[in-house]
């Protein structure tokens, strides 16, 4: 079998992995990255404290870098109008292209005042306390009433930085905003322990008492939410938390109101129904309004595909191909709305193809699923001739001579370590681009000198 081109575009854990196994099956894989250091959401949303798991994380994805057919260009970023964009790339001929660029377009509701200082988006304030630039150079500034809306793991690791972990003062009280009722949570029991000794727990029974009567209507019983999804409720903690966490069921927003200096000062919601569907129940917004005093607001409802990478998108996603004789195959391949088919030799994988689905693990298995299709195509594939790794580079470094290897970012992770262990902290990193570049260059001079 001939070694065949396959350019892999993002490096976290879908594209890390799909990288691994396309190299595995004997191809030249090239991967091209937004972020100077690889890992995507492993390394700027997985919550900062889980150093254990990034760390676990960390180490595969360097021994997939030191795959000796794997080539790592970081700090590039694939867009519609930028110097690489998808038609650039596909004019090196490369045998496959793999899109794994993740969901890094933020779901807005559309509603008046979306724009006032001290709403965020979950992503970015993830982005932000993560430590990835721009974010975290950037005002992401919290108050003294937060409300988050949604409730999903990310929701309680917002709440978790923002109750325990943030530096500097904490807030007063930070109040979950869900569209449905209390059998609806998202979020898994081990991650809400972090946080459940701020949940006030009469506030929790007086909402639950207000919300009864709809919840019942959709065939539910208040008087159950301790025995199943909220079990704290059954204790107290030891003593009164310094900050509270409340929640507000059944409650859509429908606007902001910002103060005079432009800032989030009110939310307008409405109360919701909640409808059966079969095994599941929806909302339905009533028009009962109320306004409820907030100075920060973080959307934690998910995120879209970003439409500038310049693939063909639809509704808040990239198009992937249909085949009724093989869905599996079909889902994984960019559809090309100009020939109503696949795009040949183009395919996409995690969050990119279907947008925060799952974690870390599921990534992975959507990648490595894909690949199989991937390879199959490889099978059968011819190519052009495509670019060496050094005439890629060359190319790149005319528009931005700051493109990073997988040399360079060993030399990072070094630099990181050693600032690590003399600030005796378990993990550092550079805020910025320019502080990582400066560290990889200073470790290049340390190198040459030696
Ligand atoms: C807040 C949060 C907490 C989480 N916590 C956990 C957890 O505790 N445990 C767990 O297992 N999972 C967790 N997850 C889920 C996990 O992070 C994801 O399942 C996984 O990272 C998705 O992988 P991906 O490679 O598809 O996307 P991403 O991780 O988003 O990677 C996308 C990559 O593409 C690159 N990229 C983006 N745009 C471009 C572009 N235009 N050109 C080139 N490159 C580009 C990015 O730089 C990035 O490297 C969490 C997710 C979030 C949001």
């Amino acid at each position: 079998m001939d070694a065949l081109s396959v350019y892999v575009v993002g490096a976290g854990p879908a594209g890390l992995f799909a990288a691994r196994k396309i190299a595995a099956a004997g191809h030249q894989v090239t991967i091209f990255n937004r972020d100077v250091r690889p890992g995507g959401l492993a390394e700027y949303g997985i919550y900062p404290m889980k150093h254990h798991m990034k760390a676990g994380l960390r180490k595969q994805f360097a021994k997939i870098l030191a795959m000796p057919n794997v080539e790592y260009f970081g700090n590039v970023a694939l867009h519609c109008n930028g110097p690489l964009s998808c038609d650039s790339l596909r004019a090196w001929q490369p045998a496959a292209v793999v899109y794994a660029v993740g969901a890094q377009g933020t779901k807005k509701l559309g509603m008046p005042g979306e724009d006032a200082s001290g709403v965020y988006s979950a992503k970015d304030f993830v982005y932000h306390y993560n430590g990835l630039p721009p974010f975290s150079s950037q005002d992401f500034s919290t108050g003294r009433r937060v409300a988050i809306v949604g409730m999903g793991n990310v929701m309680v690791d917002i709440a978790r930085w923002l109750l325990i972990d943030q530096p500097g003062s904490k807030p007063d009280e930070v109040t979950v905003i869900a569209r449905r009722g209390p059998f609806e949570v998202k979020f898994d029991e081990k991650e809400f322990d972090y946080v459940e000794q701020f949940l006030d727990r009469r506030a929790f029974r007086d909402e639950l008492a207000r919300v009864s009567d709809v919840v019942a209507a959709a065939g539910q019983d208040v008087g159950a939410v301790a025995d199943s999804v909220f079990p704290w409720l059954k204790t107290e903690p030891a003593a009164p938390p310094p900050s509270r966490l409340s929640f507000r069921f059944l409650t859509s927003p429908i606007a902001i109101e910002p103060d005079s200096d432009g800032r989030i000062e009110r939310l307008r919601v409405v109360d919701n129904l909640l409808i059966r569907q079969g095994e599941d129940t929806k909302a339905r917004a009533t028009d009962k309004e109320s306004a409820l005093p907030f100075d920060t607001l973080i959307f934690a409802i998910g995120d879209v595909a970003d439409p500038t990478v310049g693939l063909p998108y639809g509704k808040n996603e990239y198009l992937s191909n249909t085949d009724p004789a093989d869905p599996d195959r079909a889902c994984y391949e960019v559809f090309d709305p100009a020939t109503g088919s696949a795009l040949p030799g183009n395919y996409l994988v995690g969050w990119a193809r279907k947008a925060s689905e799952g974690l870390v693990g599921k990534a992975r298995f959507d990648a490595e699923r894909g690949c199989e299709y991937v390879l199959k195509h490889l099978a059968q594939a011819t190519q052009g001739v495509t670019p060496t790794a050094a005439e890629m580079l060359d190319e790149l470094q005319i528009v931005n001579d700051s493109v990073v290897t997988k040399q360079e970012v060993e030399r990072l992770f070094a630099a990181e370590a050693r600032q690590a262990q003399a600030l005796g902290v378990p993990e550092f990193k550079y805020p910025t681009n320019q502080e990582m570049l400066a560290a990889i260059h200073e470790g290049q001079e340390a190198h040459c000198a030696a």
